[in-house]
């Protein structure tokens, strides 16, 4: 029988797009589109341009293996250099030509000619064999039903839509949220601001680390005159940072109360005032929600036009925010770093798979898939950093990679005539979402805090195990999981 080749529809071109694209074509695929609805690729990346965004991963570690930049100006690069890399990396690749921009994808419909057909925006219809949905994770901004919100006659802005024109300075700023991102801008924003309050909910721990660093002089000529040396440092990072970030967070040891220790560490030396030091102090362990990363933010905070408000928020007012106690503090503008629906993945994109089951009534109870990739129901339809990726443990850049080629397999068993359909099975995905919860009890994400890695329904959404096993889950497909058709 000849060859057929599978028409594939990527949805989306952030980091798990671009690897995905770069995986299949690499593989000799050739009917690979990627729709992005953003005007530029990046993902997470493009829509986030808020003041002091900087990735507090180490930038020789966040980068796609298979595009090492030898010449990071910063050891923790900035969200715009960041964003650039992207642009580079699929000019340089030639992914560009593959990739649709300004393309929402609304819908997607399974139908009994074995095929999807996809709805954009624009009303226009695409068909594929497979779609593979690379639709990101911190994607869909939340927005706080505070009462009186709407009725504030100032800007208000959440940081993943920032508004490039709004002009912070002198003025007299909220900040509501202090996960990663609140701690950012209240960090960037304070020095030329009037006032600054930052409204903080439940505290965060606050590990210090010299973000403004620039990479070692002569370190970029080096890594660029030998490439392989290069190559071979990335992977000894990635592989030294997961397997550490692994180990602390994901059972008890005497290195993770050595993390812990100086989070805490962090917290007494920096804020000497003890009523400061009070309010700051988190009531759970350190890296039970994802840690925040930040050399500058007890600095900021301890300044003189700066206070930290932890009385809850009773209302907005036209004019400003007022608190449980009864204060009312004046404010111009209001930032909302208040995160993200982080279980959405796809949706609200209307997914139909077999016998028109929808995706929202499959993942009632929460969004489950086999190995982050697989979805019963759903033939033909595969996800990168789905369900219970490891955002807080091993590099997403990693884990897109080893997933695509995952894909890539079943793809080959499409063109070479082995099946048209594959579908996992109920009981495959029943097994690994079992695995999932016993291996996510000794966690410290399990210890008792509120934080956007658990889903409505309590469980935590993500990878429990290690590097290896997600070499082993991923290395081959297991058809014994699956129908084939
Ligand atoms: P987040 O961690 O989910 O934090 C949201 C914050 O908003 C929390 O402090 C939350 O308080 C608060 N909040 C929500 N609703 C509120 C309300 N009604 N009243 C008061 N406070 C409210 O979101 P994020 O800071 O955008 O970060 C999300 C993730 O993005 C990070 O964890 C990280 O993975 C990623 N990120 C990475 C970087 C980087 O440098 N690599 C930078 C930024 C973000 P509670 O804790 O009480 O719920």
């Amino acid at each position: 029988m000849t060859a057929r080749e599978p028409r594939v529809i990527v949805i989306g071109a952030g980091v798990a797009g671009i690897t995905t694209a770069h995986v299949l074509r690499e593989r000799g695929f050739t009917d690979v589109t990627v729709l992005e609805k953003g005007s530029d690729v990046g993902g997470v990346w493009y829509w986030n341009h808020y003041p002091g965004l900087r990735c507090d991963v180490p930038s020789q570690i966040y980068q796609f293996g298979f595009a090492p930049k030898p010449d990071w100006r910063d050891t923790w690069a900035t969200g715009a250099m960041i964003q650039r890399y992207h642009r580079d990396v699929v000019d340089r690749l030639g992914l560009a030509p593959l990739i649709r921009l300004d393309t929402e994808v609304i819908a997607a419909e399974w139908d009994e000619h074995r095929h999807w057909t996809l709805t954009t925006a624009a009303g226009q219809r695409l068909v594929a064999d497979f779609v593979v949905c690379a639709t990101g994770v911190l994607h869909h901004p939340f927005i706080p039903d505070i009462p009186g919100l709407a009725d504030f006659t100032g800007p208000v802005v959440h940081t993943a839509r920032w508004d490039d024109e709004l002009d912070t300075d002198g003025k007299r700023i909220a900040v509501i949220g202090t996960g990663s991102t609140g701690v950012q801008v209240v960090s960037a924003l304070q020095p030329r601001a009037a006032s600054i309050g930052h409204y903080v909910r439940s505290a965060q721990w606050i590990l210090w680390a010299p973000m403004w660093l620039r990479q070692l002089p002569g370190a970029a000529a080096v890594l660029a005159r030998f490439p392989k040396l290069h190559r071979a440092l990335y992977r000894l990072m990635a592989l030294g940072g997961s397997a550490l970030l692994t180990d602390v967070t994901t059972r008890e040891s005497w290195r993770r109360r050595a993390v812990q220790g100086y989070a805490r560490a962090c917290l007494r030396i920096q804020v000497r005032d003890k009523a400061l030091r009070a309010k700051l102090q988190p009531g759970y362990q350190p890296l039970c929600k994802r840690q925040v990363v930040s050399g500058s933010y007890y600095r900021a905070i301890r300044a003189g036009n700066a206070e930290l408000i932890t009385d809850g928020i009773a209302d907005v007012t036209a004019r400003g925010i007022r608190t449980a106690d009864g204060t009312h503090r004046d404010t111009d503008v209001i930032v909302l770093a208040t995160g993200f629906h982080a279980h959405n993945y796809m949706r609200p994109m209307r997914v139909i798979g077999r016998d028109r089951i929808s995706i929202d009534d499959a993942w009632a109870k929460g969004p489950r898939a086999y190995r982050m990739t697989a979805i019963p129901g759903f033939p033909n339809l595969f996800t990168v950093l789905g369900p219970n990726s490891p955002t807080g443990s091993i590099s997403l850049q990693y884990t897109s990679e080893v997933t695509a080629r995952y894909i890539a397999q079943w793809l080959e068993k499409f063109r070479n005539n082995e099946l048209t359909t594959v579908e996992v099975t109920e009981q495959a995905t029943t097994r690994f979402n079992d695995d999932v919860a016993t291996a996510m009890s000794p966690t410290v994400w399990n210890t008792g805090c509120n934080s956007w890695y658990l889903t409505e329904g309590g469980a935590v959404d993500l990878w429990p195990f290690d590097r290896a096993t997600m070499d082993a889950m991923l290395g081959s497909p297991d058809p014994a999981d699956f129908h084939l058709g």
